[in-house]
């Protein structure tokens, strides 16, 4: 016996109070259900440090669970409705309203920073939209996805002191094309880390600060995908005592565009290195573009140019419950969407996500977002799919919290139904 049966087995006896929910009614619900994204928001909202990340890189329980109900109801694909996190355009909301279905939250101990303002397209909340890409070889990096817009705009910010780190990902150095999570804290350190990689990181679990040499109160930010952005936005909206990880000091979120994120070990090691015999100590770069996943060697030949859907079976099962294709909860949302090769389409949200854009704006060419519709018809295309695989209504007007008793009415019966 291992891992969370021994750890409940050990928990026998224990008198298990009302309304609670345990680690295992998420795994249940979500991870051997197959539907967790590997935000690692689970591993950052948990008080009592109980759950890591286990050697299949997805959550697990580490010490006893307390049945807190934290991990269940902050988890995107759990009891937390992620379209909440959403910034309402035209509006400059507070914390989305609604109790918690075990307690209340607790008192704000810093300002929520959930600022939406402009008037919306059909993009969400937006002050700005442009085209840009890193001017005149700037960045002096060797490896960006489009623009290298993120990296120039945390470039710029660790320059100026705006911020002391940014998690991103960078590049593991045992495994070729796995993106693992990495607090940068040096502008060289962020332009070893450009480039896309079409992996989660279970970044949040990598926001416990203590290991690091960092100011008492560090400022962060945090590039991922949008549902990562979701947990974040959820966790500072409400502050319930946490452990280790110091949700407090990310004070920029940048979204990348995201229709969908794959298994590392199905997308690289089993379709494209096993199946397509793509040695990927060659591979250069790897992207999605306009429905096609392509793969070029270092020199810049094509080496796998196909439909991005012969390779369904590798994308997370979670993704398809995703309608955040536009990162609607970050500062700012990055993307390639709506730009020529090259540029990246950036979407600015909200006043911090316009300052970190300013700041860097000396070492950007920025032009009008030359097809914004493009973007929306993605995101329309994504929604769909969304409402199609939830079980339950698309509401950014819903209350915050789904009970697992409410997500076991609504998923059972169905291929997405709790497990065990
Ligand atoms: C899984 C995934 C799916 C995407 N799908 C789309 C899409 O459908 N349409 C679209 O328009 N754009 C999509 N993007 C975004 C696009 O690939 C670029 O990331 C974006 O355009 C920014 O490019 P850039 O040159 O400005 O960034 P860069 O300057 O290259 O910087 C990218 C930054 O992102 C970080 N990063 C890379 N991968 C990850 C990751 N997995 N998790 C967290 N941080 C990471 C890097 O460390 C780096 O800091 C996707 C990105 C990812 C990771
Ligand atoms: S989806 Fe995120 S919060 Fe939910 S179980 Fe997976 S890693 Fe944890
Ligand atoms: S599609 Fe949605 S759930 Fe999947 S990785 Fe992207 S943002 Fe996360």
């Amino acid at each position: 016996m291992s891992g969370v049966f021994a750890i409940r087995q050990e928990m026998n006896g224990v008198a298990e109070a009302p309304d609670k929910t345990w680690f295992w009614e998420l795994a249940s619900g979500v991870i051997d259900a197959d539907r967790c994204i590997r935000c690692g928001t689970c591993v950052a909202v948990c008080p009592s440090d109980s759950i890591g990340v286990g050697g299949d890189g997805l959550p697990a329980l580490v010490k006893m669970c307390t049945g807190c109900s934290l991990c269940w109801d902050f988890c995107p694909r759990g009891g937390l409705r992620y379209e909440t996190t959403w910034i309402e355009p035209g509006s400059h909301p507070a914390a989305p309203p609604g109790a918690r279905p075990a307690g209340t939250p607790g008192d704000l101990d810093f300002p929520v920073r959930i600022s939406g303002g402009g008037a919306g397209d059909g993009l969400g909340a937006l002050r700005e939209s442009w085209a840009a890409r890193s001017a005149g070889g700037a960045l002096g990096g060797p490896r960006v996805q489009d623009g290298g817009v993120v990296t120039a705009l945390l470039v710029a910010a660790l320059e100026a002191g705006d911020i002391d780190g940014a998690l991103v990902a960078r590049a593991s150095a045992t495994e070729a094309w796995k993106g693992v999570p990495y607090l940068a804290r040096t502008p060289d350190e962020v332009r070893e880390c450009g480039g896309s990689f079409y992996n989660q990181t279970m970044a949040l679990g990598h926001l416990d600060l203590s290991g690091y040499d960092l100011p008492a109160h560090p400022r962060l930010a945090v590039v991922g995908t949008p549902c990562e952005v979701q947990g974040i936005r959820a966790m500072q909206a409400y502050p319930w005592p946490r452990g280790s990880h110091r949700v407090e000091a990310v004070v920029l979120t940048i979204a990348l565009a995201c229709t969908k994120s794959f298994d590392y070990e199905a997308l690289m090691l089993d379709e494209i290195a096993r199946r397509r015999g793509v040695d990927l100590d060659e591979v250069g770069k790897l992207d999605v573009v306009r429905g096609q996943l392509v793969v070029w060697d270092r020199e810049g030949s094509e080496l796998v140019r196909e439909p991005v859907k012969a390779f369904h079976g590798a994308a997370l099962k979670g993704c398809d419950e995703c309608a955040d294709f536009l990162g609607r909860g970050a500062d700012l949302t990055v993307g390639n969407v709506g730009s020529p090769d090259g540029w990246s389409s950036v979407l600015v949200r909200t006043a911090a996500g316009a300052e970190a854009f300013a700041r860097a704006s000396d070492r950007l060419e920025v032009g009008p977002l030359p097809d914004p519709a493009a973007l929306a018809r993605l995101d329309a295309h994504d929604r769909k799919v969304a409402v199609r695989s939830l079980r339950r209504e698309l509401d950014p007007d819903g209350a915050p919290w789904i009970t697992y008793t409410e997500h076991v009415g609504a998923y059972e019966g169905s291929d997405r139904a709790p497990v065990g």
